[in-house]
């Protein structure tokens, strides 16, 4: 039997009342408060009680994924940090150093601030169209998440820093758009974490979209790490069944429920609340897909990755992107070298039935489009990385394969050059011509 739970969050200012910490050494906590300082933290008592293992901390790859460390700066932005905190500095001055740490760590990855597009001259924010058939919603009450990744990449929204919120208020700018963009066939609600959303606010976009009957919104995708972080939310809470019913409601309408759920480890996938909450999804109708990045320190192994995708289909879910960490924040310690990472997706993807190779990557969501690293290769005498686009700003460029010096320490594409003498990748100059348009 399944026992609720009420979800209690742990942050900078109460994180010295779990439990699980009265034992660790002082110095871990002394590197939670610095460190958590400047990018942000959030914990919750499910990932604390049913997914970290305690006797492996601060090894252990869910403690990882949600505890900051020391790693995770730079020696002398962990230094000049941990000097202000000893010194006792006001609030003001311990915001004014975060902040500038924060804007040194590159809060602007893959230009997303590129692709807000505009309805008659006006600027739409919250919403994001970088492919023709997907258009992003970021919901305004949807800018948090259930506890916070260590390497995520959206985690200037969350420490508030100036002009880093693409949050939408009101969803009636958004139909009109999708009504004049026909070729829009899916919608994805993104982030933060919309299923941190209340029921009303969540029914409030997802009807919003079914009683607009656009003729050709296919399907409605929810990208969210809820399943992961708090998969009590479709089982025990109050909503659960309300937040079912709706998703039924979708797939009576005729669109296609696409749940994007953000999976890194295996252990993950393995509590008992977990497993109801995917059947019950299931049950709805609604399709699971899974997605994540590789990351050094949580789950650089092809044997976590063969295990996740094979559990996965054991559960019914989809394998669906494995993602190449994003350039930001404390990409340092989670980046793996592209190569080390294809290497890892192969020898797992050899390992795995067929039913779970629809799985694709691994993908780098760049400035381009999400460019795919199918592996190293010789030609002509030289050797080189051989690359495609699975996305691309011009549809034209999906699927064409081009070739990059070889590079066995580049861990993302602008630390790549072109091959065979060329001076740029195919898709450069007209990128920068689109850019030029906008
Ligand atoms: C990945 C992504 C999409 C969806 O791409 P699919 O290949 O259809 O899953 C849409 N917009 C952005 C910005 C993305 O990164
Ligand atoms: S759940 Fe997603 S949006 Fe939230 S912190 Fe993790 S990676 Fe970032």
């Amino acid at each position: 039997m399944i026992k609720d739970k009420e979800y209690k969050a742990f942050n900078l200012r109460n994180f010295r009342k779990i439990p699980q910490f009265s034992s660790l050494p002082e110095e871990l906590k002394t590197n939670i408060e610095v460190t958590g300082s400047i990018l942000p933290f959030k914990a919750n008592n499910y990932v604390i009680d049913e997914l970290i293992d305690w006797s492996k901390v601060p090894d252990d790859p869910i403690y990882t994924m949600v505890f900051p460390r020391r790693k995770l700066l730079s020696e002398e932005h962990y230094n000049i940090m941990s000097e202000l905190i000893r010194k006792n500095a006001n609030r003001a001055e311990l915001k004014e150093l975060a902040n500038k740490i924060r804007y040194d760590l590159n809060p602007h990855p893959a230009g997303q601030h590129h692709n807000v597009p505009k309805l008659r001259g006006k600027i739409l924010p919250g919403i994001q169209h970088k492919y023709e058939n997907t258009v992003l919603i970021f919901p305004m009450q949807g800018q948090t998440c259930h506890a916070y990744c260590t390497f995520c990449f959206r985690w200037p929204q969350f420490v508030g820093l100036k002009g880093e919120k693409f949050a939408m208020k009101k969803a009636d700018i958004l139909i009109d758009y999708l009504r004049i963009h026909p070729e829009v066939d899916n919608v994805l609600i993104t982030g933060g974490d919309p299923m941190i959303l209340g029921i009303n606010t969540i029914s409030f976009y997802l009807e919003t979209l079914i009683n607009a009957k656009l003729p050709n919104l296919k399907a409605i995708r929810i990208g969210t790490k809820s399943l992961a972080f708090w998969p009590y939310k479709y089982v025990t809470d109050r909503g659960a069944k309300d937040i079912l019913n709706l998703f039924r409601k979708v797939d009576k309408a005729g669109i296609h429920l696409a749940f994007m759920a953000h999976f890194n480890h295996p252990r993950e996938l393995s509590t008992p609340i977990v497993r109801e909450a995917i059947n019950r999804i299931k049950e709805t109708g609604a399709q699971i897909r899974s997605q994540g990045p590789l990351l050094k320190h949580i789950n650089d192994d092809a044997k976590i990755w063969e295990e996740m995708w094979t559990t996965q289909v054991n559960l019914g879910i989809i394998p669906y992107y494995m993602f190449v960490v994003r350039d930001t924040g404390a990409k340092k310690f989670f980046s793996v070298p592209l190569l080390r990472t294809h290497e890892i997706f192969h020898r797992a993807y050899r390992n795995v039935s067929g039913l779970a190779r629809t799985v694709r990557g691994p993908s780098m969501s760049a400035d381009p489009g999400k460019i795919e690293i199918l592996g190293s290769s010789r030609i002509n005498g030289e050797k080189v990385i051989i690359l495609t686009m699975i996305q691309g700003r011009n549809k034209e460029w999906v699927g064409k394969p081009f070739f990059a010096k070889y590079n066995p320490t580049a861990t993302w594409i602008n630390e790549l050059e072109p091959a065979f003498g060329v001076k740029k990748f195919f898709y450069e100059r007209e990128l920068n011509s689109i850019y030029a348009k906008q």
